[in-house]
């Protein structure tokens, strides 16, 4: 089945130029010429990737992307779980992403937490004909009387909501008076927004500035500050991600006061901008509400990533500079209680993994974030790209790829098994949507969004996991059974 693999960079370079080539061969001229844009191999010393990016997809191809209510009510709010998130709509939307991120929380669900149920206003013909603000009214009653330990309730829009110009401000306000001040918030988040699930995030944060951060001032603090307060931001949890994460914070010293996210409350929400510094692990998805705290309230902001113990390392020590000479020694100290153990699980697995070539596809920061924790394993991604990255994004990409790299933005479905039977890498890690297709082919995968049910990847525990879950995917018995296509 092997096809013959490339061997200098400029081979690589050389045989890249050509996959893409041969790819956009199939499209019409129009829909070729707009795709070339997506696509290329990272140069060095380039300032970003060499891609045109969040631009709207193109009718017709199979894209991956998700809508702006998904990036709200899937992403930012969802995992608030003190809080009841209505899919304000018909029911479809809500139901179909229902539980699917498996943000892990503590609580009691239905009690005083809320993450893994599912609320919608269930909309009918009548609601878009007549107008669902009174059947919004009605639902908010019902919450409060069924599930009167919420501490708050956003309403997140769906397509119709939009369309036919019901006005949620006006219903949250009111009910918020009827309830003394009780925390309700309309977010816009209509599907049919931006370009992708990208502008629900930016959405969702501006909400959170608008009905939460706003209504509280004036009001007293919520808790007494210390000069060790921080907040993680854009962590959701996935397997345990946050609290993984959590661990290593409070060991180097820092007080962490809020999780963004992921088994987060709001009265967590509420107190970040009192912390003393954030870090923000997903950019893409909370960097609006960051710079927001930072203009208006002086909160500093530090990008991080805990995948692999060398970015873990990299990462403690850069959060440790913001602090004093306790922090920082504290950062040492975790780093050396933790070598030993990551030594152990590189020795383990390294010498199974070592060499093997991953492509990859996901969202807001993993298709740059990853990469340090497959080196640290040996491994080498030979190509990435991101389903809502901005340019930004593909700027700070390039401090993770290698030169050569093939990048794809919002990679079409057809794309990217091309370029996977072409490549032939030994994993591909992506999405729910891509894993059977390269299952089918024969190449193992590992969903990158989801941790495919595992996790966390995260932290010093986290790779542990990861480690041991790419070696169980790629070193499976499995695979000798399974032919691709190609070699039938
Ligand atoms: S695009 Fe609109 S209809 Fe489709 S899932 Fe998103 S909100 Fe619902």
């Amino acid at each position: 089945m092997s096809l013959a693999q490339p061997e200098s960079i400029e081979d690589i370079k050389a045989r890249n130029k050509a996959l893409i080539k041969e790819v956009l061969e199939v499209y019409p001229e129009k829909t070729a010429k707009r795709r070339a844009k997506h696509l290329n191999t990272f140069e060095d010393g380039k300032p970003d990737c060499g891609v045109k990016s969040n631009i709207k997809s193109i009718p017709g191809v199979m894209t991956i992307r998700g809508c702006a209510y998904a990036g709200s009510k899937g992403v930012v709010w969802g995992p608030i779980k003190d809080m009841i998130h209505i899919s304000h709509g018909p029911v479809g939307c809500g139901q179909y992403s229902w539980a699917s991120r498996r943000n892990y929380y503590i609580g009691t669900t239905g009690i005083d937490t809320f993450v893994t149920m599912q609320f919608t206003s269930d909309f009918q013909e009548k609601d878009i004909v007549f107008g669902g603000d009174k059947k919004l009214a009605k639902l908010i009653d019902e919450i409060q009387e069924l599930f009167p330990l919420n501490k708050g309730i956003s309403v997140q829009s769906e397509c119709p909501i939009g369309l036919i110009g019901d006005d949620i401000e006006a219903v949250s306000k009111a009910k918020t008076k009827e309830y003394n001040g009780h925390t309700i918030v309309p977010v816009r988040c209509e599907g049919f927004r931006g370009v992708s699930q990208s502008l629900g995030h930016h959405l969702a944060n501006d909400a959170i500035r608008d009905w939460v951060f706003d209504k509280m001032e004036g009001k007293p603090a919520l808790f007494e500050a210390t000069p060790y307060d921080v907040a993680i931001i854009g962590d959701y949890n996935i397997g345990g991600d946050a609290w993984s994460s959590r661990i290593l914070l409070e060991e180097m010293g820092l007080r962490v006061v809020a999780q963004w996210s992921g088994d987060g409350t709001i009265a967590e929400l509420e107190a970040t901008p009192r912390a003393k510094l954030n870090v923000l692990h997903c950019y893409r998805s909370m960097n609006y509400i960051s710079r927001h705290m930072e203009e208006k309230y002086g909160v500093p902001w530090v990008e991080y990533n805990f995948f692999g113990p060398s970015k873990i390392e990299e990462s403690l020590r850069k959060i440790a500079s913001h602090f004093d000479d306790k922090i920082k020694e504290g950062a040492e100290r975790v780093i050396a209680k933790y070598r030993p153990l990551m030594d152990a699980v590189i020795a383990k697995y390294r010498p199974r993994l070592e060499g093997k070539k991953v492509m990859l596809f996901v969202g807001g920061l993993r298709p740059r974030h990853v990469i340090g924790a497959y080196e640290d394993l040996g491994m080498e991604i030979v190509g990435t790209g991101y389903e809502f990255g901005h340019n930004d994004d593909y700027q700070r990409t390039t401090h993770y790829v290698k030169d050569g790299t093939l990048i794809y933005d919002d990679v079409t479905g057809y794309e990217f098994e091309k370029f996977v039977e072409k490549i032939q890498p030994d994993l591909v890690g992506s999405g729910i949507k891509e894993k059977y297709v390269f299952q089918k082919m024969g190449v193992p995968f590992r969903q990158m969004h989801s941790w495919d049910y595992s996790g966390p990847y995260h932290g010093y525990d986290g790779f542990a996991i990861f480690a041991r879950d790419m070696d169980m995917a790629i070193n499976s018995p499995v695979w000798k059974f399974a032919k691709a296509p190609w070699a039938a």
